[in-house]
């Protein structure tokens, strides 16, 4: 049995609970219970508060974590972090008030700084040998420097429109970050052997993410080029159709790449493009 702790509400929770569903473990949740078991893979989900996920399981309380590698930097434990998630994309930013004159971080020499972040932004200040005065407060960070609490803040920052709501602006990006997949670094081989099928899943489940099945008809004068086009994991598979001189061909392409491949796949004649979603990528 291993033990997997997971933010109980907050922006990570929905991700944290899809990745362990789709990685085929099934489980019964509810909001008001404190942990669950699963029920067709030896795991057990705890659910806490995200800042309390690095600590327990550094200490071994849980085995293993989903935190967002702001939280676990700032507990000073970069070093439990296995495995990247894709998830809970953010940044964490210095802002100033949107009056104010700012050319670098020089200027930011002496100041007021109110932060949830002091050991991040510590780091990063002392990296530009700037000095400055942190103030560490726990939330509403963005309405310090309107309340004459600071000179300037250092905060998660995702659309901006808080910042701006606040008479902010963004001036430096400071750390970026995503959740990540952390385990305790004295695991027993049965529970090392646990991590390892869970991150095998993991990985299988961010790769399917990442791509998507394409089916299309071509002419076979075009096939050359759609090849070049396409070359999925080995190369794609290529079928004649019932009609001369057709072929229908499959293959895998990233997501990123997406429309522009199928751009240029429809230039050379392509037709009856299919997409579709893949569920697992074992390489
Ligand atoms: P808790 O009650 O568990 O302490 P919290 O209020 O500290 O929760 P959340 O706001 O739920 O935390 O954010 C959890 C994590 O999600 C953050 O530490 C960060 O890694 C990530 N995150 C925060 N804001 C965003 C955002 N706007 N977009 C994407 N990810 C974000
Ligand atoms: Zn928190």
């Amino acid at each position: 049995m291993i033990r997997l702790a997971i933010q109980k509400s907050g922006r990570l929770s929905e991700d944290s609970l899809s990745l362990i569903r789709e990685c085929g473990i099934s489980f019964v949740s509810s909001s008001y219970k404190l942990k669950t078991e699963a029920t067709n893979f030896p795991l057990e989900i705890l659910y806490l508060r995200d800042d309390d996920i690095p600590g327990y399981v550094q200490d071994g309380v849980a085995d293993l974590g989903v935190v967002g590698q702001n939280v676990l930097v700032e507990a000073g434990l970069p070093e439990l972090e296995v495995e990247p998630l894709g998830f809970s994309k953010c940044r964490l930013s210095l802002a100033v008030p949107r009056g104010e004159a700012y050319a670098s971080v020089a200027d930011l020499q002496g100041k007021n700084i109110a932060t949830s972040y002091p050991q991040i932004l510590g780091t990063y200040l002392a990296g530009h040998g700037v000095q400055a005065n942190l103030h560490t407060i726990s939330g509403s960070v963005e309405i310090a420097p309107s309340i004459g609490l600071a000179d300037a803040i250092c905060d998660i920052v995702s659309s901006g429109s808080t910042l701006l709501g606040n008479g902010l602006r963004e001036v430096e990006t400071v750390f970026r970050s995503e959740a990540v997949l952390i385990a305790n670094r004295a695991l027993s081989a049965e529970k090392q052997a646990l991590l390892e099928q869970l991150q095998f899943r993991m990985q299988a489940v961010r790769r399917a993410r990442r791509n998507k099945y394409i089916v299309l008809n071509a002419p076979v004068a075009s096939l050359d080029a759609v090849k070049a086009l396409l070359p999925g994991i080995k190369s794609p598979t290529v079928t004649p159709l019932a009609e001369q001189g057709w072929v229908s061909v499959q293959s895998v392409v990233n997501e990123d790449d997406f429309w522009h491949v199928t751009d240029q796949l429809k230039a050379v004649g392509a037709e009856g493009i299919l997409v579709l979603p893949i569920e697992k990528m074992i390489s």
